[in-house]
């Protein structure tokens, strides 16, 4: 029994952390709500070819994967077009959702991984604080280490009881409702196959265009539903600067949802730890999770590993979040001020710094190694002078920037200093106020 870890749905963390201790002896079971053929969307992703091999798998075979290509972003008004230039060794790998499932599932199955499809996991069952199994569709299963893999809305982590001090949700403006479809294509364009917009006022969110040999693929997103309407609305706006766009949906076609906030403050409880989507592991700015989901896996499975007496308690556990934290999750929290900043900016604003160098094309040249504020926000002091030029001119611009360094600053302070070991006490005052530093700033107009 003692061995016996329970992964709760088919998250990529979850199957990459199952084999890594399937590996070491462990008796691991994910329980999965779909069927196995209907696991992953019907799309292509993009993410690091270096999170394979923290968790011990090769590259994917050549006609599996291509390289990303560089995309250009159009802000509001579409004035200024920047093209990224991501170095060819920085290059992430772009694969059909499906194969990277297939490639996961293989890999935990040979190392003796069971799945259990259609099985639709409800809660978790508790013995007083601790986690000691889950409710499923199909009777009660238990183990003394459950692995939270349900992704964002997981209802593991949702019914935990607020004694764990575990967020349930991902709070305001922490979530990207988001519509992708693949449709024909209609025509040829010559520049610029893949765009990213950011729609001007009135319009949701943001949205990209990437046209493909057959299709054209698109996506929306924004912090509210999506209706119908919405859709065709913004589909005709990105059609029109788009003709290639045909309307006829071949791939795709739901709505689905993406994380894009600041880690989870309190990862674990006894018994228990998330990862993935589960545990809001998403680049903020770009919703990438995939690549964090599968180097998270390696740590929590060391961790679970390294706990010899196999009790699997906080105080055990808690290394986990530090090694996650240590590793991307404080590079990740300040990103998410930075997405905060995004909401309050205006679409004049935002065109005011793209059409003056405030921003540049190097800011947004997001490569494989990318998991920071500072790989983002390219300071190369050639544009120092234009950045600083444009600035004092808009001080209403400055104010919003000033308002997003302090908050950053503060984030920054807070991660370096949560908690070395797991002190209930201490650990829960740490994350009130990181959770409360992120939330100041949400209200802030
Ligand atoms: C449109 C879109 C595009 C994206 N593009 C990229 C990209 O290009 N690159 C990238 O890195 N990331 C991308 N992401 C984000 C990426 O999908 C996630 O961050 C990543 O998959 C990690 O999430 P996860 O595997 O933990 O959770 P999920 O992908 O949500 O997986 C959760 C699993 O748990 C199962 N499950 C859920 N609830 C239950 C339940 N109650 N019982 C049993 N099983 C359950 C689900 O069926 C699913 O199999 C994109 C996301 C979306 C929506």
């Amino acid at each position: 029994m003692a061995n016996k870890i329970i992964v709760a749905g088919g998250g990529h963390g979850g199957i990459a952390a199952a084999a890594v201790l399937a590996a070491n002896g462990f008796d691991v079971t994910v329980y999965e709500k779909n069927k196995r053929e209907d696991m992953g969307y019907d799309w292509t992703d993009i993410f690091a070819p270096q999170a394979l091999d923290r968790i011990g798998l090769p590259m994917p075979p050549e006609n599996k994967f291509e390289y990303k290509k560089n995309m250009t972003f159009y802000g509001p008004s579409a004035n200024t077009p920047l093209r990224q230039d991501v170095p060819e060794d920085d290059l992430e790998i772009k694969m059909e959702r499906k194969d990277i499932y297939a490639m996961l599932i293989a890999n935990a199955e040979s190392n003796g991984v069971h799945f259990e499809y259609e099985c639709e996991v409800l809660a978790p069952i508790m013995s007083g604080n601790r986690v000691i199994g889950i409710h499923t569709s199909t009777g009660d299963h238990f183990a003394p280490m459950v692995i939270d893999a349900c992704g964002v809305d997981s209802p593991v982590r949702r019914r935990l009881p607020a004694a764990c001090g575990i967020e349930k949700g991902a709070g305001t403006l922490g979530k990207f409702i988001v519509y992708r479809a693949f449709f024909d294509k209609v025509g040829e364009i010559e520049n610029d196959p893949y765009r990213v917009y950011f729609f001007p006022a009135g319009r949701l969110g943001i949205g990209w265009v990437a046209t493909e040999e057959d299709t054209t693929d698109m996506l929306i997103g924004c912090f509210d539903n999506l209706s119908e309407d919405d859709i065709e609305d913004v589909s005709q706006y990105l059609r029109a600067a788009n003709p290639q766009m045909g309307e006829k949906v071949l791939r795709g076609g739901q709505i689905v949802k993406i994380p894009v906030r600041q880690p989870l403050a309190v990862m674990v409880a006894d018994g228990y730890a998330a990862i993935g989507d589960s545990a809001f592991m998403t680049v903020p700015v770009i919703g990438s999770g995939i690549a964090n989901a599968l180097k998270a896996a390696r740590m929590l499975a060391d961790t679970i590993i390294e706990d010899e007496d196999r009790v699997y308690t906080c105080e055990t556990l808690w290394k986990y979040q530090k090694r996650y934290f240590k590793a991307l999750g404080s590079s990740l929290a300040p990103l998410a001020c930075v997405k905060l900043l995004l909401t309050k900016l205006t679409s004049e604003q935002l065109d005011y710094l793209i059409d003056n160098g405030v921003l540049t094309a190097d800011d947004l040249t997001i490569g494989a190694n990318s998991t920071g504020l500072s790989d983002f926000l390219s300071m190369s002091p050639a544009s120092l002078p234009d950045r600083i030029k444009g600035l004092v001119k808009r001080p209403d611009i400055l104010k919003k920037l000033l308002v997003c360094g302090k908050t950053l600053a503060r984030v920054m302070t807070l991660t370096a200093a949560m908690p070395a070991y797991w002190d209930r006490r201490k650990v829960f005052a740490w994350a009130a106020n990181y959770c409360r530093c992120f939330r100041a700033y949400c209200a802030e107009k």
